[in-house]
């Protein structure tokens, strides 16, 4: 294992380390036999093998990002490791304003201006980390555009609307959602650690009125123990695991003693916001309440840090089936290339491409918001060209309290007889006997 230093990160006493506290890479190493150049018998089938297992390829990566490295050296030099790994200090040290930003950024007259009005609808807040990854001077980089507002926030366009999806309509409880009949959406807070411009609840999120007390959270369990066709429960937000291990256990707890509910699924954005927080502690707390699964929410490629790639395989080696959820965004990730990169990485991070969805209409997204063709134009791109398992559902959430409508480029190019004809990803068109009678019985001798 070679060790490779820059402000090497020294290591957190036992297994409290979180993701990117150390910086090595690891390299396989040779087997004595390999050494000299010698072959080895290989074992027999049954027979155990001597030879330790290769490491996976990801664990080769190195465990910090150069540009975490980079910007720690010249903004948080005397910040020990040991506080930069804290999940606590992280949160504590977010970005939030002007004056904090204008320090580390050169900022466009338009960001400095939005920065200046920003917080009446959503807060700014940037962890220190994810600020790490944010270009110092290309105002229109993508990570940067999804977390530093613009003047085209406070802009309304036709069709938007504060709460355009109806969730408060669908309310029976404050901070529960009650649309689809077999589950349910609970708030746990109104909390995230870095807030995203174009958060479909930027009414509520990061203005502290959805609170995680006891008294509301209450409220909502009773509803779901009174509902029994509630067989799945939605914890977001707000990021649930900004919560703290104890009040997630025991909401988590709670939870797992309602009979009908048979799965708890987690959404959240800290593993590429705030990695740190994905401790072995974490992970061991989260393991007891199985079947959980966490949805992630992810942008672009460049949130695939060595940092998010430790903090997802955590959660995976917990056990715990990982999906994402990416917002199609304008000139963030509206092209076939920056998404391919994205869902490829997510697979080798261990997280099924889940949902792509079309950014809400929410007040002030104009700017962000692509016509449908172009999600349609990438699923297209996709399909075929690369591993299925890499294409994820383009949906469209109904304003109004549609629910979530799934779209697929069309595939099917007409009929012919009894003959569908079906257009391939390389645009050939292909017929299949697609009868629409009952086939004949076979005539069978007695
Ligand atoms: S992490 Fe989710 S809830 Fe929080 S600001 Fe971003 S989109 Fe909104």
């Amino acid at each position: 294992m070679a060790t490779v230093d820059a402000d090497a990160m020294p290591s957190l006493p036992g297994d409290e380390e979180p993701p990117g506290s150390e910086i090595t890479i690891e390299t396989i190493p040779l087997s004595p036999a390999a050494a000299r150049g010698t072959f080895r018998r290989l074992p027999l089938l049954g027979e155990p093998s001597t030879e330790p297992a290769p490491e996976p390829a990801v664990s080769r990566r190195p465990k910090t990002d150069p540009r975490v490295r980079q910007f720690r050296r010249t903004f948080y030099r005397d910040v020990p490791d040991k506080l930069w790994n804290d999940w606590h200090w992280q949160i504590s040290h977010r970005l939030r304003n002007l004056q904090q930003i204008e320090r580390l950024l050169v900022l466009s007259p338009d960001e400095r201006e939005a920065l200046a009005r920003a917080g009446a609808k959503l807060p700014v807040g940037i962890t220190p980390y994810y600020m790490a990854l944010i270009s110092p001077h290309d105002a229109d980089q993508p990570l940067r555009r999804t977390v530093l507002p613009s003047m085209a926030e406070f802009a309304a366009a036709p069709g938007e609307a504060q709460d355009p999806l109806g969730e408060d309509e669908d309310s029976p409880v404050p901070g529960l959602v009650h649309r689809y009949p077999d589950r349910v959406l609970l708030l746990v807070h109104d909390f995230c650690s870095t807030y995203c411009r174009y958060c479909t609840r930027s009414r509520v999120v990061g203005h502290g009125e959805i609170a995680s007390t006891q008294a509301r959270l209450q409220m909502g369990l009773e509803y779901i123990r009174r509902t029994p066709q509630i067989r799945d429960v939605l914890l977001s937000g707000g990021d649930p695991l900004t919560l703290s291990d104890d009040k997630l256990a025991w909401i988590l707890s709670e939870l797992r003693r309602i009979p009908h509910v048979e799965f708890v699924r987690l959404g959240t954005k800290v593993p590429v916001v705030l990695p740190q927080r994905i401790t072995p502690a974490l992970c061991r707390m989260l393991r007891r309440f199985h079947p959980l699964w966490i949805s992630i929410h992810l942008t672009h490629p460049d949130e695939c840090t060595p940092e998010a790639f430790q903090a997802c395989g955590r959660l995976a080696d917990a056990g715990i089936p990982l999906g994402s959820q990416t917002v199609l965004l304008k000139g963030v990730n509206d092209d076939v290339e920056t998404m391919r990169r994205l869902m490829h990485e997510l697979l080798k991070m261990r997280v099924r491409p889940y949902y792509l969805y079309q950014c809400d209409p929410i007040l002030g997204s104009a700017h962000f918001r692509t016509p449908i063709a172009k999600g349609l134009e990438i699923i297209e791109g996709l399909r075929g060209h690369t591993t299925g398992y890499a294409v994820p559902h383009f949906v469209v959430d109904a304003p109004g309290g549609g629910g979530k409508i799934p779209l697929l480029p069309d595939y099917v190019v007409g009929r012919e007889g009894d003959d569908l004809l079906l257009r391939n990803y390389e645009g050939k068109v292909f017929r299949y006997p697609d009868s629409a009678a009952e086939p004949a019985p076979a005539n069978v001798e007695p």
